[in-house]
């Protein structure tokens, strides 16, 4: 595995390599790897010659109240699972190296952002496409892996590809688990004992919901209140939100056909945790 810091020598890097006719697949983290991570590199490594990861918690996208210091980090170990889990080049810039200055130019979301994390989080997705657009010119990926764990996110980004033409195909891939249910995301390391227990109830309430949807037992709106009620009654945490959307357009849902996303955000002391279920209807 090759490690980069500085953004023009991995350019000039894998310019080489895609010259050489090499198809590069892209996986862009924030680091503090988990299985979730190492699934999109296992999918990307199927499906290119070459696997590039990138490790870089990225200041534009939490607001002034969010995590950013206190993200959790751990570039040895990161760097080990890269390694061992077959990643081929590894990226790995200081914010400098990104942002090496104010920006002259900003990208702002429009659509997909006006509901769900959007909502709560101003200014998050627009730091997420201003990151990736860089990353994408830097990387010059033919595949990039996405989490559906983050499904505003597969939204968003898709959105950002055809808008601006990107020549990068976007690649959805399921959300990996805990045994019990849980979504592995790098945040579970803030649930306290107590919570860790309750959380795996956030995946239960919303399969079972799913099942009532895909079932047409009861109509959206009981569904989702009872989704809601479910998580109140089995949790510490505070939710957030509760709700449904046409994916990947995510707007309101005028009936009940095609792919339908379940979402849901819980707050618990330490811990913000998503997940969600997307229902095909057909
Ligand atoms: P992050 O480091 O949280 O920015 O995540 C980097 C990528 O990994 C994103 O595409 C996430 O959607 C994806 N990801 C995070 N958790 C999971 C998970 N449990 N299963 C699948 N993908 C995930």
């Amino acid at each position: 595995m090759i490690v980069f810091k500085n953004v023009f020598e991995i350019k000039e890097f894998l310019k080489n390599k895609n010259s050489e006719g090499k198809k590069i697949g892209f996986v862009p983290t924030m680091g503090f790897l988990h299985e979730g991570h190492l699934s999109l590199v296992d999918r990307a490594k199927t499906e290119n010659d070459l696997v590039v990861m990138s490790i870089f918690v990225n200041p534009l996208q939490f607001g002034p109240n969010e995590d950013f210091e206190r993200y959790p980090r751990d570039q040895v170990r990161d760097r080990e699972l890269a390694q061992n889990n077959g990643v081929d080049v590894l990226f790995i810039p200081e914010i400098d190296d990104i942002y090496p200055r104010s920006l002259s130019v900003h990208l702002t979301v429009k659509e997909r952002v006006n509901v769900l994390c959007g909502k709560k989080r101003e200014g998050h997705f627009d730091g997420v496409v201003t990151v990736l657009a860089k990353l994408f010119h830097i990387i010059e990926p033919d595949a990039v892996y996405f989490g559906l764990k983050d499904a505003q996110q597969v939204a968003v980004v898709e959105g950002l590809v055809e808008d601006f033409f990107f020549p990068v195909e976007i690649v959805r891939v399921p959300t990996v688990r805990e045994r019990d249910g849980l979504a592995k995301s790098s945040r579970n390391v803030y649930l306290s004992d107590q919570e860790r227990i309750e959380a795996p109830e956030i995946y239960h309430s919303l399969s079972k919901a799913a099942r009532k949807l895909s079932d047409r037992e009861g109509d959206l709106r009981s569904i989702l209140q009872e989704l809601k009620q479910s998580i109140n009654d089995h949790t510490s945490g505070i939710v957030e939100y509760v709700e449904a959307y046409t994916f990947p357009e995510l707007t309101q849902l005028e009936q009940l056909t095609g792919e339908i996303l379940i979402a849901v955000a819980v707050q618990f002391e330490k811990a913000r945790l998503i997940d969600n279920i997307i229902v095909d209807l057909g």
